[in-house]
């Protein structure tokens, strides 16, 4: 396009160019209005409505390229989820993050069409859950698309922490058309009066005559034939006019999520769309509704470190546990350490479930700064945690860092190693000798102990832990003239 075509194009469509970066990125839902929903408009009162909330389970699946680069950010994910959760507050609905999350590499699907990305739901849909599939471009200028009863397809750039485009398209899975509905890709002269129908759906009017068939179907959403990303007045009306069959002025409300408003209009459902998502929910994805489980937000206080304790100096840099006293309602967590306090730089990040992560990407002789950010199924709100620093040392591993006499190797595996299994110890003695375990506490506790009768040379032999919490403990070994401790991480 030459420069002179498009700033003509500027001066007559002026309100095709919305003021953030999504301009040009629309809705690709091509289910129209579902066959669900018309049985529901002809008789709402024939549906149930529940007083409670309804949690609906998610499954993420994060699209990267086939090298296993580009993925949606956790941070962003979990800010995304989110805004997500209160945008749909008010209808008492409330999503969860069901199971891990997906990652698949995949360049075909990274920047996917729709019939790729529907050929890509069939390949990973998780049954009864919504499975919701992030990548880079869910098809050429769209932000997402829902596609009824198979998933929903969301752009990484339209699903930052403010946008609520992952709440439009679920809008769309829970049976919702767009405000403007009929208007999709129709070419209209915005100066005229719009006409009766389109494509053999009635235009709503702004008297509210047939508002239960015409447009949406829903009288609340006051007619909107807007179908393009528009910004919003002062008040969040549409800055065009429109003209409605009878020739009466109207200008769209941009409060709603399921018109085309720029993301800083919309926030809400009109109150017959949330009556409509429940009774979607509660009839044709009742088999979602397997969990009712109401999680708590989780505690928002500081960390309370475990290991390394804040400010210590380590030994060593490789294969270091992060352990940190569970916080309440948290049951993963994301860590981020960095060498800058600032974490503006050189972040490094990681989602673990439970309260330990153990780094091997550390550099010797450094201080670092980490963090933490509690999460659960529900509550993905909660800001980053309070800063705690340590320093690294220079040795390999922090279990090999000191010997004793009568022994020339000593090999402890796994280490980290689960509770109530077996630890391996591979060792090579210079001579028979009594060697005395015990497995302590960091506060000097006795666990469990043994005695092995072990003869010269190379042996392996297994203790065999008890059922214990996560966290480091102490192994004491020793025969009649030395002794050795090690430390051993146990996780639950
Ligand atoms: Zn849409």
């Amino acid at each position: 396009m030459n420069r002179i075509l498009t700033i003509a194009l500027l001066f007559l469509t002026p309100w095709l160019y919305a003021q953030n970066g999504k301009a040009n990125q629309w809705c690709g839902t091509q289910d129209g209005k579902v066959a669900w929903l018309t049985e529901y408009q002809a008789n709402p009162k024939a549906f149930s409505r529940s007083a409670d909330t309804l949690y609906i389970p998610v499954t993420i699946h994060l699209v990267g390229t086939s090298v296993g680069g580009g993925y949606f950010g956790m941070r962003n994910l979990l800010d995304a989820f989110c805004t997500l959760n209160q945008d749909f507050e008010t209808a008492n609905i409330q999503f969860y993050i069901e199971g891990a999350i997906n990652y698949i590499p995949n360049n075909t699907y990274y920047n996917h069409n729709y019939d790729t990305g529907s050929e890509m739901m069939v390949a990973y849909n998780v049954p009864n859950t919504i499975n919701c599939y992030i990548s880079n471009s869910p098809g050429e200028g769209l932000c997402g698309y829902s596609a009824y009863n198979l998933g929903v397809a969301l752009s990484k750039s339209c699903t930052q922490p403010d946008d609520h485009t992952w709440a439009h398209e679920l809008g769309h899975y829970l049976s919702l058309p767009h405000p403007f509905y009929g208007w999709e890709g129709y070419d209209h002269d915005y100066s005229l009066p719009a006409p009766e129908q389109i494509n053999g759906n009635l235009v709503e009017r702004v008297d509210g005559k047939d508002c239960d068939i015409a447009g949406d179907g829903f009288c609340d959403t006051p007619p909107d034939y807007l179908n393009y990303r528009w910004n919003c007045n002062n008040v969040g009306e549409s800055i065009l006019t429109q003209t409605d069959p009878d020739g009466v002025k109207l200008k769209s409300d941009g409060s709603f999520i399921m018109s085309y408003s720029s993301d800083e209009c919309s926030y809400r459902f009109s109150e017959e769309q949330q009556a409509a998502m429940q009774a979607n929910a509660l009839t044709d994805k009742a088999e979602f509704l397997y969990d009712q489980t109401k999680r708590f937000p989780v505690y928002s206080g500081p960390v309370i470190p475990v290991f390394p304790e804040e400010g210590d100096t380590i030994s060593t840099f490789k294969d270091i546990p992060f352990i940190w006293e569970p916080m309440p309602e948290a049951t993963h967590y994301i860590v981020e350490y960095s060498i800058n306090p600032t974490f503006s730089s050189a972040v490094f990040q990681f989602a673990t479930v439970g309260n330990s992560w153990i780094s091997s990407s550390l550099i010797k002789n450094k201080t670092y700064y980490w963090r933490l950010r509690p999460y659960n199924a529900q509550h993905t709100c909660e800001a980053y945690s309070d800063i705690h620093t340590f320093t690294t040392g220079d040795q390999i591993s922090s279990f090999q860092d000191e010997f004793m006499d009568g022994l020339t190797t000593l090999t402890i595996l796994p280490n980290p190693v689960r509770s109530g299994t077996e630890l391996n110890i591979n060792l090579s003695a210079e001579r028979n000798m009594d060697l005395q375990l015990q497995l302590m506490s960091v506060t000097g506790e006795l666990i469990t102990s043994a005695v092995w009768q072990i003869g010269q040379g190379q042996i392996i032999r297994s203790l065999t832990l008890p059922v214990l919490p996560g966290g480091i403990y102490l192994l004491r070994m020793g025969n009649a003239t030395d002794h050795l401790v090690r430390k051993v991480l146990i996780t639950p």
